[in-house]
Formats: C-alpha cells, sequence, structure tokens
C-alpha cells in the first residue's frame, strides 16, 4: 500500500558506477561493484511494490549495463514511468529507436551548445555535436511517447554561456531543461571544487539568463541548486544501497534489497508528499539564494 506521507514519487537508481567519460565534474561514486541481473530486476520489483512511480535509471553511464534494454522493459512492465539519463556516447540510431519507443523521458547531458564550451567541461570534443543529432533525429521520430529532457551542470566554466543552449531547447522541442549547480558531493567533483565552483548569485544569473532566452517556453526551464541535490528525489547507489543528502553531507538510510523498504523511507523521516511538492517551487528557491 503506497503511503503517501514516505513514499516518494521519483527514484533515481544510479545503477553503475563505471562510465566511459571522464567528466571532471562528477561526483558520481566510484568503485561500486554492479548488481547481477536477477538482482537488479529484485530492486525494480521492490520500487513497485512499495508505490514508486517513476524510475530514473543513472549511473555513471546506465548504457554499459549489458541488460539495460530488459531491465527497462521489465520496469515498464511493473508499471512504472521509466526515465534514464545518459551521456549519449553509446547511442547508435538502433539504440536511440529502442529508448525513443520504450522510455517515458531520456534525459541527455549537455553543458554548452557547442564543442568548445563541452570541452571546456572536460567532456569528450565531440560532445556536443553527438547531442545536437540525436536531439534532431528524436524531434523527427514519430513512434513512442518518449520526451525528452536536457540536464545541464552549471559551473565556472560554462556559467556564461549556458543561455545558447536554449535556442537548442525550442528549436528540438525539448520538454524540460534542468540547470544544476556544480556540486562537490563526492569523488570527482570534491578533488575539482576550485576548478568548478560557482556562487550562488553566478547560479543565478546563469538560470536568468536561460529564463531570458527561452521566451515564451520559459516554464520548461528550472533550476536545482546544489544544496538541493539529491534531496529532490531518493537516490538509490549501484548496490541498492539508499542514501540521502544534506547541505553536501550524506547518510546511507538502508539497502533496497536487504531492508524493508517501507522502514527505510520512515527511517530517513521526511515527509516526501511534500518534499515532491518542492519541484514545483524550485524558482521560487532559487530566486531566494541570489
Ligand atoms: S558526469 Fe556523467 S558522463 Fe561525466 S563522468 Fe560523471 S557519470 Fe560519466
Amino acid at each position: 500500500m503506497r503511503e503517501l506521507k514516505y513514499i516518494p514519487n521519483s527514484v533515481c537508481w544510479n545503477i553503475t558506477s563505471r562510465c566511459n567519460e571522464a567528466c571532471k565534474f562528477c561526483y558520481r561514486e566510484t568503485n561500486m561493484k554492479d548488481l547481477t541481473f536477477e538482482e537488479q530486476k529484485k530492486v525494480i520489483d521492490v520500487l513497485a511494490s512499495v508505490g514508486i512511480l517513476k524510475l530514473t535509471f543513472a549511473g555513471g553511464e546506465p548504457l554499459l549495463i549489458p541488460r539495460i534494454n530488459d531491465l527497462i522493459l521489465y520496469a515498464k512492465s511493473k508499471g512504472l514511468v521509466v526515465s534514464m539519463t545518459s551521456n549519449a556516447i553509446l547511442i547508435d540510431e538502433k539504440q536511440l529507436k529502442f529508448l525513443l519507443e520504450n522510455l517515458d523521458w531520456l534525459t541527455l547531458s549537455l553543458d554548452g551548445a557547442t564543442d568548445e564550451i563541452q570541452t571546456l567541461m572536460t567532456r569528450h570534443s565531440k560532445h556536443a555535436t553527438k547531442v545536437k543529432e540525436i536531439l534532431e533525429y528524436a524531434s523527427a521520430y514519430k513512434k513512442g511517447k518518449c520526451r525528452i529532457k536536457i540536464n545541464t551542470v552549471v559551473s565556472k566554466k560554462n556559467y556564461k554561456n549556458v543561455q545558447d543552449i536554449a535556442h537548442l531547447v525550442k528549436k528540438y522541442n525539448v520538454t524540460r531543461w534542468k540547470l544544476m549547480q556544480f556540486t562537490p558531493l563526492r569523488s570527482y567533483a570534491k578533488e575539482a571544487q576550485s576548478e568548478f565552483e560557482i556562487r550562488n548569485d553566478e547560479f543565478v544569473s546563469a538560470y536568468n539568463k536561460a529564463k531570458l532566452a527561452m521566451g515564451s517556453m520559459v516554464n520548461r526551464v528550472e533550476a536545482t541548486c546544489s544544496n538541493d541535490i539529491e534531496q529532490e528525489t531518493f537516490t538509490v547507489f549501484p548496490n541498492a544501497d539508499v542514501r540521502v543528502a544534506k547541505n553536501l553531507q550524506e547518510k546511507t538510510i538502508g539497502n533496497l534489497l536487504r531492508d524493508n523498504p517501507g522502514e527505510i523511507w520512515a527511517r530517513d523521516g521526511r515527509e516526501y508528499k511534500q518534499l515532491n511538492m518542492r519541484t514545483k517551487f524550485l524558482e521560487r528557491d532559487v530566486d531566494l539564494i541570489a
């Protein structure tokens, strides 16, 4: 039975800590072992059984999971709204068709409108070109109901240019565009903090420029400041650990394969019904930190 008080609507599962990219701003957990396929299915069973509505496969890079397509279909068969966040490297035409026909949301990482900005952000040199090719293809593809979202990490390297992404959002009918303030939460991002960190007012300035550039489609852009990263959703790690983060401090509150998931949520004590509603107020929150 879904207990609205404690069950979040949306869960982000960092299903692997492995990645085929080497972004210096990355805060993924490193060196965690992937679960087996059967264990991964069991995690989906647990999430569906307690009343989670939406599951996002993230990472690392989720397309490195050998049977990720089977897991997407399995999650869909359980009635979940299914989303994936990918760096796009492994998305060829065949994979893209599969994702567009079977996902509800495909989120692409894009931190600049040009390859030059992406290189500054330490992604590979053709990243923006690849993402634009995918956007072009997806906007013309008629099968499936997959909506496209763009995630943009805003840092010292790109905050003066992020508004240039707006024309891509509008041109390719991207449904949501999320700006995320660089967050030195763990691993590489902590090491590179001085290189990437921006002040709150710089982040807000970038967000305001992005909103201006979006014009009448301003409702498609949203923002998350670093203190809120991983607080809007419920984050699961490759080994099925559940962690919560507050003010850049994390704690593990349980494991979906070992513990009663209802107890995990209650242990955290946050009332997710309210927390989920906060996404509606993100714009106001960002204005408040200026
Ligand atoms: S930011 Fe994303 S694409 Fe870059 S290394 Fe981290 S998980 Fe991989």
